[in-house]
């Protein structure tokens, strides 16, 4: 574990020399929720600018994959749209080589939903969102299943309630129903020091009442990772450097799969993290950096 600060020229050559493709995380290494990190734009122009393919690899199904990349160039980032990653895409490709065609029922948002519909599958009714409190209201909204449903998708659903918690089980009772979990977190952080509950917490239910285990399509499971080796045809992964702030997300992933670690202090790791190590020893990252600006700048001293 290296603080790539304290290389020295020829390292740092070395260092930058030794991968081609760049995958990258998105929340604390580019922004955090309501900032910008200050020279991560120029960062990944540098590293572009280096010969770099820069992929970014979020969990983040809130936008479409349009809405996402208009986000990136707004704000200054390079980022090309073919080269971002998220569960919408992976979803998708799953679905797909499951030549599937029923319904799916999504626990998710609506961006996540038109880009099902937009790839050309059918999206399962939800709701209602209210209904009268009553037990019998409840069965009536929610457990009734005509077997036109195929799949189950969970992913972040920003406006989860019980009847659609239940409609799923109901269909995932029937075990040929397809269950893909996208983002599976069960915290994040939205700001300093401000941590919500993540979509993780609501599978969780879905998982325990259906007995049903999810296929995860999100980071850092391996059909993510199998849709960016196929996607971007990487042959040698030691020939990668995956940047993260996430030790079990991002950290994990990298190390599962054999790529190079940078991990950024910009995010949801602090430096005390390194010294006070609660991770799979393997999870170490290679080197470490307090953020993307300081790539930025030491691409300018090479
Ligand atoms: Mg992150």
């Amino acid at each position: 574990m290296k603080d790539l600060n304290a290389l020295n020229t020829h390292e740092l050559r070395a260092f930058f020399d030794s991968f081609d493709h760049v995958l990258c995380d998105v929340h604390g290494v580019l922004w955090n929720v309501l900032e910008t990190i200050p020279g991560a734009a120029a960062a990944v122009a540098s590293l572009q600018n280096l010969g770099k393919t820069f992929i970014v690899v979020s969990n983040n199904t809130t936008a479409t994959l349009d809405d996402y990349h208009h986000d990136f160039t707004s704000k200054g980032f390079p980022i090309k749209r073919e080269n971002i990653v998220t569960p919408i895409q992976t979803t998708i490709s799953y679905l797909k080589k499951q030549n599937f065609s029923k319904e799916v029922f999504v626990l998710g948002t609506h961006p996540l939903k038109k880009s099902l519909r937009d790839a050309g599958f059918r999206i399962a009714e939800r709701g209602p969102l209210e209904i009268k409190e009553t037990f019998h209201a409840l069965a009536a909204a929610s457990t009734e299943d005509d077997g036109s449903v195929g799949a189950v998708v969970a992913d972040i659903d920003l406006n989860v309630n019980y009847v659609n918690l239940q409609k799923a089980v109901t269909f995932l009772k029937r075990p040929e129903v397809i269950f893909i979990r996208g983002t599976g977190d069960a915290r994040f952080g939205v700001g300093l020091d401000r941590v919500v509950m993540g979509p993780g917490v609501f599978h969780a239910i879905v998982e325990e009442c259906s007995g049903r285990e999810p296929v995860s399509v999100a980071k850092p499971a391996p059909f993510a990772n199998e849709f960016i080796v196929e996607k971007y045809k990487i042959g040698d992964a030691s020939r990668v450097l995956f940047i993260g702030d996430s030790i079990p997300s991002d950290m994990g992933f990298a190390t599962k799969f054999g790529y190079k670690k940078l991990l950024v202090l910009s995010g949801l790791t602090k430096e005390g993290a390194l010294e006070d190590w609660k991770f799979p020893e393997e999870y170490r990252p290679d080197y470490f950096v307090d953020s993307l600006k300081s790539v930025h700048d030491l691409i300018g001293r090479i």
